[in-house]
């Protein structure tokens, strides 16, 4: 088990839970009188599933929830400059074909 393995600790910012959830005081919890909730340690995919990531623990390591979303952030922003770049390629290719067009419309 990778929680386990790494020892309930979150190998980012390396706070400890001791178990897999901890209480944690949260000050804008019940209309901003604060409060407690609980946190739990999550499993992380350092090569994501949907890029063919697996399941095996080299590529699973234990996060804190906010170092967690960080990553979630990052390989968002990284498949949304992903479909950017294959936008403009497409639109590059589309540019090639017009100017193919033009090419052959000299000759016809
Ligand atoms: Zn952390």
């Amino acid at each position: 088990m990778v929680l386990r393995r790494d020892r309930y600790r979150c190998q980012d910012c390396g706070v400890c839970f001791g178990a897999r959830r901890r209480k944690v005081y949260d000050p804008s919890l019940r209309r901003g009188k604060g409060g407690y909730r609980w946190e739990s340690l999550e499993v992380h995919h350092i090569i994501a599933r949907s890029l063919g990531g697996s399941d095996h623990p080299g590529n699973l390591k234990t996060l804190c929830p906010s170092c967690h979303a960080l990553y979630t952030q990052e390989q968002a922003a990284a498949r949304a400059a992903d479909r950017r770049r294959r936008e403009s390629m497409l639109q590059a290719l589309d540019k090639l074909d017009n100017e193919d067009d033009g090419f052959n419309e000299i000759y016809d």
